[in-house]
């Protein structure tokens, strides 16, 4: 037994970039879009203080005064990517908030927008799963048939006792509602999840991954917790009431995650970084690439790939 041939790459996992190459034939690149968006677990639909590890604040550009319209933001985000690579075909990635919290006709508006720029073969929207009514999975079953296109879930957690102590706002079972829901209509799905929630040991985090595994999810993004300034989580862990894992515990776990997923589902993300002016613990979570050839070693040293156990 050995990975799969079909990643037509060189890692022990089926990571994006590889994805992207194998289906488009080229690079593709994501340009991060905050479209204004708010989100109902802050501005009082849901709750006003929102997930306990969310500083709320949205993106950079938001932060700099007006947003510029979706449109600008691509020519911005591709102008950037050109600079640096050769690149030719982008993804638009609605990343700020809830990115289908909103009427119809404003949410179909901002997704024609992307999806008319030059280069643009597709959207991944992030939200969240009690935010995708029908109407608005019948808008991305539409954009699907003509367009790449991708859902992305916040999930964090399969177990309802920490989607209370997060203040997720939602139940596992809205999640596996909306999985089923978006599959049905050949859509695309992103799952997030993170490792070293408050109250959960690695064989909790595992148990959210095999769940998730069992579902029709396409893709992944594994997040590290990271406690920042500013939010209910920064303050525990200020005050000395929760621990982060060490490097080594969450290497182990992410590893044993990829064992159990499908050969097939897309790895997004396995860390999680920037956030750098608030940024608190974990202390060895800043160096992003270290963590990335630690997960490599790992499986390595295991002689283990994605979907070795699944
Ligand atoms: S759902 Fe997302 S944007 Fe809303 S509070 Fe939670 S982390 Fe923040």
């Amino acid at each position: 037994m050995s990975k799969p041939e079909f990643w037509n790459n060189e890692k022990r996992y089926y990571d994006l970039k590889s994805f992207f190459i194998n289906t488009f034939g080229c690079k593709v690149y994501k340009i991060q879009i905050d479209a204004g968006f708010t989100c109902p677990n802050r501005d009082g639909k849901i709750a006003t203080g929102g997930c306990i590890y969310c500083n709320g604040k949205g993106s950079a550009l938001r932060e700099q005064g007006p947003l510029p319209s979706v449109a600008d933001q691509i020519t911005t985000g591709k102008a950037l990517y050109r600079r640096m690579r050769d690149a030719k075909k982008f993804i638009a990635y609605f990343q700020t908030f809830t990115n289908t919290y909103g009427p119809i006709e404003h949410l179909k508006s901002l997704y024609d927008e992307a999806l008319a720029q030059d280069d643009i073969v597709g959207m991944s929207v992030g939200t969240r799963p009690d935010c995708v009514p029908d109407e608005v999975l019948d808008l991305f079953e539409e954009y699907a048939q003509s367009h790449h296109v991708w859902l992305e879930y916040g999930l964090q957690s399969i177990h309802d006792k920490t989607l209370k102590v997060i203040n997720r706002g939602h139940d596992s079972e809205t999640y596996c509602d909306a999985v089923h829901r978006t599959a049905d209509r050949d859509i695309n799905i992103c799952t997030h999840i993170i490792i070293g929630l408050p109250g959960e040991a690695c064989e909790d985090t595992i148990k959210t991954a095999e769940r998730v595994a069992s579902l029709p999810v396409n893709g992944i993004k594994i997040h590290l917790l990271l406690a920042l300034r500013g939010t209910g989580l920064g303050d525990m862990y200020e005050a000395g009431k929760i621990t982060l894992p060490t490097k080594e515990e969450y290497v182990a776990t992410v590893c044993d995650i990829l064992e159990i997923l499908p050969p097939d589902m897309v790895i997004q993300r396995l860390t999680a970084d920037g956030y750098r002016d608030i940024y608190l613990a974990p202390d060895w979570g800043r160096n992003k690439l270290d963590v990335l050839n630690t997960i490599d070693r790992e499986l390595k040293r295991r002689d283990s790939w994605q979907g070795k156990r699944f």
